[in-house]
């Protein structure tokens, strides 16, 4: 992946729930504030606010980032063929087949994902598209009629899980091509891609002459400059209270600038069973939903690989978590299943309560 450097700062919508607070622009302009929304990608709404000087300046950067999160969600995409596009949907389809060209944001994508693969001893892993069908499927189950929440049979957990195979996937950047070895594989990139496409939008509608925004998109948070109201030096971000019963409660508010927030949890996307809450995020060692956390929230560099690290910390024991995220220069808050919060030094730093 290319590892353009981006600027940010936090606002939110679900996950991290934006707070008002601004400091002083770098540019010392005049520039005014806006904001705007869009539906229609990665199953979220996608929230941009920014300092700009004019409408029309502001109007050209919020098209930029949505054009663009619209063309890589579509390219992510595992469930829908677009005209003219080979995407991921394609790779899968053709598992066992031959490879398939895809563009290059799709090959460095993969790239990075086979990176963290190595670095979280396989926590995150992107070939593991049969074993979380399953439980999407059972998910969706529920959600069309929540009395059907039932969990998958070993099985048929073991069955899918013959079918994730790392070692399976071939990527060649020379020809921009992605194989999937053996009839049946599938990949599912959803533990990084809205993060990463947020990443490049952002970076990429920069060009437009605004570099003081706020892009939330579904517990991934990118800001960049210093808000341009003169008053304040900090962005402040909420963090959600898992399974709080009214909206807007907050576990922690972060005063933050230059970073991504990328929160992972297993409280919005869930199902019921028994009574037992199954999350979204699997343990490709059990193969179960990871139940440690109800939340871990990253603050980082980069949203691609903040996001990539929120997945992965959300799986792994508390010790090994911490760590991964400390020796990859991040910082991070767990908010344990039964309520407990830790944080790196980092975080305590910027948090309004625990900091
Ligand atoms: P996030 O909300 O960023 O933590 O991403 C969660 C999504 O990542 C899920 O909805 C799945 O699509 C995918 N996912 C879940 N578990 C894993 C895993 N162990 N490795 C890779 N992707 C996963
Ligand atoms: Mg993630």
């Amino acid at each position: 992946m290319r590892n353009r450097k981006r600027n940010v700062l936090g606002w939110l919508t679900g996950w991290l729930v934006p707070l008002v607070l601004f400091t002083g622009c770098t540019g010392g302009g005049t520039a005014e504030k806006y904001s705007t929304h869009f539906y229609g990608v990665f199953d979220t709404v996608v929230e941009i606010q920014a300092y700009a000087e004019n409408q029309e300046s502001f109007q050209r950067f919020a098209e930029s980032v949505e054009t663009r999160m619209r063309e890589l969600h579509q390219l992510f995409d595992i469930y829908h063929t677009y005209d003219g596009m080979n995407n991921l949907k394609t790779v899968n389809d053709q598992a066992g087949k031959k490879p398939v060209q895809v563009a290059e944001e799709a090959i460095d994508l993969l790239s990075l994902y086979s990176e963290w693969y190595t670095k979280t001893g396989g926590a995150v892993d992107p070939t593991l598209g049969p074993l979380l069908a399953v439980w999407h499927d059972y998910r969706e189950a529920y959600q069309s009629d929540p009395s059907q929440g039932r969990v998958p049979s070993e099985e048929e957990l073991e069955a899918a899980a013959q079918l994730c195979v790392f070692s399976g996937l071939e990527i060649d950047p020379e020809a921009s091509t992605l194989y999937l070895k053996h009839p049946g594989m599938r990949l599912d990139v959803g533990a990084a891609a809205k993060g990463y496409a947020a990443q490049l939008a952002a970076e990429e509608s920069s060009k437009e002459g605004v570099f003081s925004y706020l892009i939330s998109a579904g517990g991934n948070i990118i800001a960049s400059g210093a808000p341009c109201d003169g008053r304040r030096s900090k962005w402040a971000v909420g963090i959600q209270q898992p399974f709080a019963e009214t909206a807007g409660q907050y576990a922690d508010v972060l005063y933050v600038t230059d970073c991504a927030v990328v929160t992972s949890g297993d409280y919005q996307r869930y199902y019921v069973a028994d009574g037992k809450i199954y999350g979204h995020i699997i343990d490709p060692t059990t193969r179960m939903p990871a139940e440690e956390y109800h939340s871990v929230t990253i603050l980082g560099e980069y949203s691609g690989i903040s996001d990539l690290l929120s997945t992965a910390a959300f799986i792994l024991p508390y010790p090994e978590s911490r760590r991964l995220v400390e020796e990859n220069g991040a910082d991070a808050i767990w908010i344990f299943s039964d309520g407990r919060i830790e944080a790196t030094e980092g975080a305590v730093q910027v948090m309004r309560d625990l900091g």
